[in-house]
């Protein structure tokens, strides 16, 4: 099953030797001894699939017991936040650079005359603002290291950029349209703009047209990756934005219900990343871009569908059908449950300056629309509500902006 690789065998089966070691890792920990014990060491890239799949519980666990450290050459040991949405922070480890010298080996969005505005959050322990450091770093730009500002700060600093002449800014898409929309809201331009570097999230098909506005010569250079694996892949402006050319240091695998996983054939990655699955879904492909071998098209987390009330509520097309909606920069769906049983749905949207939609009309058609919405909520429809707010519910631990959040209600 060899298609199912980003890599061909004869490029990946004489670097097995990282994934063995891994494994003989992942077999020295306790509570996880019991899942490896009938495996042989993966010598073939089927051997390698027949292995257990790792999350991120079992990931997380072994991190506890093995708490690696990088080499003496490579620097510090560096602590990051590798948790879901919930609970309290789970830990990731990376040394100093962030393995970021092989993807700008393969990946230079940034030259040398970029003016790079990092504007990932830093501090918390969050990984994406020091890795677009370490990259810019190797870029030899020059680097605004801004982070994450309040919201009556933006029309300042984005008048700073314009004078600054600022060619270049990276974030989550989240954070990118909240920069845009500020600088629509103002009538801001960014004429010197020409790039825009994400990770973290999907890109937003929304953030298309604030660059329309705000910066018509910008194009999107993205990443893919996640705490556990670091970059896995990265896209040009060539490619669509949910495809990615993979690294050779990452193996990606296409196993059951389309869950990638993902194995690590870097001798210095320290978490042990072997099978791990991210949640979420993807194929190998060939990117329309023309580059040569397989590209990963990700289609999305799997864990995206919710029950309510028994049915199966598909998240991310409900939040998509709302932001298809002209006037609506960002929906959010939150779950209000009583006593395990689901209460309310609430339809956040984030109405964008010039044309709110019709809230009413929204939530009827997607009542209409949405089978699990109509059935669960066939005796009780004002359960689910489609409301105006200033502001989405986001973590502020993760800083991230969910397309979903569960409560407990009162
Ligand atoms: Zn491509």
């Amino acid at each position: 099953m060899t298609d199912l690789f980003s890599l061909p065998p004869a490029t990946a089966e004489p670097r097995l030797h990282i994934a063995r070691r891994t494994l003989e890792q992942l077999r020295s920990v306790p509570e996880l001894a019991h899942r490896y014990a009938g495996s042989g060491a993966p010598r073939t890239l089927d051997d390698l699939a027949a292995l257990p799949a790792l999350d991120k519980d079992g990931l997380n666990t072994a991190l506890a017991h093995l708490a690696p450290r990088a080499d003496r050459g490579a620097g510090a040991t560096w602590l990051f936040q590798s948790g879901g949405s919930t609970g309290a922070p789970k830990v990731g480890y990376a040394p100093t650079g962030f393995y970021m010298a092989g993807v700008h080996a393969r990946w230079q969005p940034l030259e040398r005359d970029d003016v790079f505005v990092n504007a990932w959050g830093a501090g918390r322990m969050w990984g994406a603002h020091f890795l677009a450091a370490a990259l810019a770093d190797l870029s030899g730009c020059r680097i605004l290291a801004v982070g994450s500002v309040a919201t009556e700060e933006y029309a300042d600093w984005l008048a700073f950029f314009a004078a600054a002449g600022v060619t270049a800014i990276g974030g989550t898409p989240s954070v990118l349209r909240l920069w845009f929309a500020h600088a629509r809201a103002a009538g801001l331009e960014l004429p010197a703009l020409r790039k825009v570097l994400w990770l973290g999230e999907a890109w937003q098909p929304q953030l298309d047209a604030d660059l329309a506005a705000v910066a018509p010569r910008a194009r999107r250079w993205g990443m893919f990756g996640s705490t556990e694996t670091w970059v896995v892949g990265t896209n040009t402006p060539d490619c669509p934005a949910d495809t990615f050319h993979t690294l050779p240091e990452q193996l990606v695998h296409v196993g059951a219900e389309d869950l990638l996983d993902f194995t690590t054939l870097n001798p210095d990655m320290l978490n042990p990343v072997l099978r791990y699955r991210t949640g979420d879904a993807g194929t190998l492909l060939a990117c329309p871009c023309g580059r040569p071998g397989a590209a990963m098209r990700v289609l999305g987390r799997r864990d995206s569908v919710v029950q309510v009330r028994g049915l199966g509520l598909d998240v991310d097309g409900v939040v998509a059908r709302a932001e298809r909606e002209p006037g609506v920069s960002r929906a959010q769906l939150v779950i209000t449950e009583l006593r395990g049983r689901v209460a309310t749905v609430d339809l956040l949207l984030l109405t964008a300056p010039g044309g709110p939609p019709d809230t009413e009309r929204l939530r009827k058609d997607l009542l209409s629309a949405t089978f699990t919405l109509s059935t669960a909520f066939q005796h009780d429809p004002e359960s689910f509500r489609v409301r105006r707010v200033d502001e989405l519910i986001s973590n502020g631990r993760t800083g991230k902006t969910a397309a979903l959040v569960v409560r407990e209600g009162a």
